[in-house]
């Protein structure tokens, strides 16, 4: 392994030398020279239970409007409405154990932070055009996730017709658990899914109640991207999302899943 000292300024910048000599400490000498980028950047994980390995998450989904209550206390008609889907910042992941109470931290900007409990799912195959019948070959396994969301941030740049990214899009905005095989669980097409502030149950529904299944979710994002390994869903929450403080304890469930707890600090 050179030493970067021992590059003189000349010879990293015609090799291109910089962070990713050190920062390729360790890594055989065949992927050293393969990989030459200006600074070393970390790849997002989430802990696969009951494994020695962690799941390297790609892009972040998230499917809006979901449950039929829910997209009328939003303001819009479930019926008439084909599924709409935004992004997160592979950044947004925040890991919870199960079963600890983890700090969350409110985030800046709001003063109307929002829970919303989910099902999600992680995707170890991709592909374009996707059946219906064929979609939940894609899935590796699930997890209990929370889409945080600056609801006020959120409605006022929707009402502005601008991007409502900033109200959704940001820093630890999606806490989840650890990531369950689906050989080990099955696939989640029914169950209680609830979420508890400070011991009051806040929002209790059935998977089952999901407009559109996660089979119907994979097949109709892979008609706009093509889906990738590593690839995640959040799936969507039931009714009654509301506002949170610090010091507030947030606590969801999923049937078969463990339950996930965040305290806002
Ligand atoms: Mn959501």
């Amino acid at each position: 392994m050179k030493d970067n000292k021992n590059v003189n300024r000349r010879d990293a910048i015609k090799l291109g030398l910089g962070a990713t000599i050190l920062g390729a400490a360790g890594m055989s000498q065949a992927h050293e020279k393969v990989m030459k980028t200006p600074f070393p950047l970390e790849q997002v994980f989430i802990p696969i239970a009951g494994s020695d390995q962690e799941f390297p998450v790609r892009r972040i989904y998230c499917i809006g409007r979901n449950y039929a209550a829910h997209a009328r206390e939003m303001g819009s008609d479930p019926t008439r409405e084909p599924p709409f889907f935004f992004q997160k910042p592979t950044d947004a992941i925040q890991f919870v154990a199960p079963n600890k109470l983890v700090d969350h931290p409110y985030p800046s900007l709001t003063k109307n932070y929002h829970y919303e409990v989910e099902l999600v799912a992680a995707l170890n195959k991709g592909g374009k055009n996707i059946p219906v019948d064929k979609a939940l070959d894609l899935v590796y396994g699930y997890a209990l996730g929370l889409d945080m969301t600056r609801r006020d941030l959120q409605r006022f740049m929707g009402d502005q017709k601008k991007p409502w990214e900033i109200g959704k899009s940001f820093d630890h905005s999606a806490p989840i658990g650890p990531i369950f095989l689906v050989g080990k669980t099955g696939h989640f097409t029914q169950g209680n899914i609830e979420l508890s502030v400070n011991g009051v149950v806040k929002q209790k529904a059935d998977l089952s109640q999901m407009i559109w299944s996660v089979a119907e979710q994979i097949s109709k994002l892979s008609e706009a991207n093509e889906l990738f390994p590593g690839d995640i869903i959040y799936s969507g929450t039931p009714e009654n999302v509301g506002p949170v403080v610090k010091g507030d304890v947030i606590r969801c469930q999923i049937n078969g899943l463990p339950d996930l707890s965040i305290k806002i600090v």
